[in-house]
């Protein structure tokens, strides 16, 4: 992956034409550009250097090193990276599909199978990422995408926002409290000192709202539970998931870090595997 240094944006603009806006997070904007010659579209993502403080400016520094090292199916892509004594732009694949909360949210309802795709996916993601040393941090379903380069295939999930992403070895202890509170282990809260495991909750999050449904009052019953420290399954919600579906988000929301599921593991779990009742037959 290309690092062009260089002095003003006349190169940038030169090489591809600014299209609409996709999206605008807490650091930059990001929009569809176009390469003149080839005309094949990317999203660009624009960082102002200047504004910010120096560890939001070396945050970016390891946002981008982070994303150079990384290639994975179900992980953004970057392609190259301009940087201009003022700004920089990142250019990387442009994922269409929207992000997955839309998604989910449109359809009222999520199948067990729909939910062991995505779940797996994600756990596939995250096992690379730890194996490379990386804790992503902030998992959410607005940070995870969705590309339609296969329209068969409606799940195809890309990981992305790796503005707080942080590389640890896994016998140390990260220590800087951040993430967006909701999706945050409890150790994180705590201040506990805590590794890469605060993924695995964020996992458990996300898969215990996929299957009850991503609604409001799903989310705060969620939130009551964490609370009060006991994760329960309602009957009202739970009545017809299987036991294989139930069994993984009791391992992943596990309090403490050290008895929770790994990614690693995720992925030999029988209802992952399509055991448990759940057909792996997708045809
Ligand atoms: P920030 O770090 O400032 O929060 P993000 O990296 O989260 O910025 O990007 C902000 C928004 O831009 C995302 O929520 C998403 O909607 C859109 N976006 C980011 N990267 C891409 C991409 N590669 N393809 C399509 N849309 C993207
Ligand atoms: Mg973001």
């Amino acid at each position: 992956i290309h690092h062009y240094r260089i002095k003003d944006k006349t190169e940038v603009e030169n090489k591809y034409k600014f299209g609409r806006k996709l999206g605008e997070g807490a650091f930059g904007t990001v929009n569809v550009v176009e390469d003149k010659i080839s005309h094949l579209t990317w999203a660009c993502k624009v960082v102002n250097k200047t504004k910010g403080s120096v560890s939001t400016f070396e945050q970016l520094q390891q946002e981008i090193n982070i994303m150079k090292q990384l290639n994975h199916p179900y992980i953004v892509k970057l392609h190259e990276v301009y940087e201009t004594p003022k700004k920089i732009y990142i250019i990387m694949d442009n994922y269409d599909g929207g992000e997955l909360v839309s998604k989910v949210r449109e359809k009222s309802f999520c199948s067990e199978e729909d939910v062991r795709i995505i779940i797996s996916r994600l756990a596939d993601a995250v096992a690379y990422l730890h194996e490379s040393g990386i804790v992503h941090r902030d998992l959410k379903p607005e940070n995870i995408l969705l590309s339609t380069e296969d329209p068969e295939d409606i799940y195809n999930i890309k990981v992305m926002d790796f503005g707080l992403a942080t590389c640890k070895d896994s016998s140390t202890m990260i220590e800087n409290i951040c993430g967006t509170p909701f999706y945050m282990a409890p150790e994180v809260v705590d201040n506990l000192g805590y590794s890469q495991q605060c993924d695995i909750w964020s996992i458990g999050i996300m898969m215990y709202l996929l299957l009850v449904g991503y609604k409001k009052e799903c989310e705060i019953l969620l939130h009551q539970m964490i609370t009060n420290r006991k994760i329960e399954f309602p009957d009202d919600y739970w009545k017809n998931i299987s036991v294989g579906a139930r069994n993984l988000v009791e391992n992943l929301l596990k309090f403490d870090p050290a008895q929770r599921i790994t990614a690693k593991e995720i992925l030999q779990h029988p209802w992952i595997n399509g055991e448990n009742g759940v057909s792996t037959n997708t045809t």
